[in-house]
């Protein structure tokens, strides 16, 4: 019997990409998966094929740019599945500039997606983990906060907001009932950088992706080593890259 075969997981950002290879990940080892994001016919078709390989898996149109949206997806989980075990904040967007072309409404998304939305989703799963006495915060942060370059200050600054706020929760809740994970992706091949509105910087990050990037898959399961480690064991960090990624 897997670990995770009594667990149950929500998940944003699960669309496409990361979150979506997650989903799959953690239901093919036996977690009812929760997925939330905007586009609710990927949300289906992922739905529609966990189950069809035995899984568990239920979705909600979410915006985690609105709190209302993370406290339904939450109460989704612990209605239909009695309780909810850990909360993946992974939804995310990414926008490449230097900081003086004051792409301010790119800085606003980053910021409302990005930081906000954890922070949303902490709101929701918060009460629940504490009257459980139990639960697991694991979010997508990134290589990028680690290591600074040109053109990614906004977004490497949400990342390492999310990394801080991980770090105090768990420093907030040693009395065991609190794990943190924070997991930071290099180059994952995904539909994250087919976003970035310059043409120049799209087609520049889309060509390092399709030569350097990694499978989401390789991320999911780094997921899956952290959400199945027994309860008084914590994941605290994972990098996980391209070996190639400078
Ligand atoms: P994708 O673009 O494939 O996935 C992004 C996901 O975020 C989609 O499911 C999208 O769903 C969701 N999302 C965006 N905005 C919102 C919103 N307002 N409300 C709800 N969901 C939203 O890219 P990735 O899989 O790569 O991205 C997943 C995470 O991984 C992000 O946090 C990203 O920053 C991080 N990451 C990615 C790396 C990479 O190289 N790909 C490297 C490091 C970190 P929808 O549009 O349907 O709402």
């Amino acid at each position: 019997m897997s670990r995770l075969d009594s667990k149950i997981v929500t998940i944003t950002g699960a669309s496409s990409g990361i979150g979506a290879a997650t989903a799959r990940e953690l239901a093919a080892r036996g977690a009812a998966v929760v997925l939330g994001a905007r586009r609710t016919d990927r949300l289906d078709s992922t739905v529609a094929r966990i189950r069809a390989e035995g899984g568990r898996a239920q979705m909600l149109e979410v915006d985690v740019t609105k709190r209302v949206d993370l406290e339904a997806l939450v109460a989704l989980a612990v209605n239909r599945f009695g309780r909810l075990d850990v909360l993946v904040g992974n939804a995310g967007v990414a926008r490449t500039a230097p900081m003086a072309d004051l792409d301010v409404d790119g800085w606003d998304a980053m910021i409302d997606v990005n930081l906000r939305g954890v922070l949303h989703g902490i709101a929701a799963a918060l009460p629940v983990f504490r009257r459980q006495g139990r639960g697991h915060f694991v979010t997508t942060v990134s290589t990028s906060g680690l290591k600074i370059v040109p053109a990614q200050a906004v977004y490497a600054g949400t990342k390492n907001a999310v990394r801080t706020l991980l770090e105090a929760l768990r420093q907030e809740s040693t009395d065991g009932v609190l794990r943190t994970t924070s997991v930071s992706p290099g180059f994952v091949r995904t539909e994250l950088v087919d976003h970035i509105d310059d043409p120049e910087q799209r087609e520049q990050t889309q060509r390092t992706m399709a030569t350097l990037g990694i499978s989401p898959d390789a991320v999911a399961r780094a997921v899956a080593f952290a959400v199945e480690q027994p309860d008084d064991v914590e994941i605290g960090d994972i990098t996980i890259r391209p070996t190639r990624q400078n």
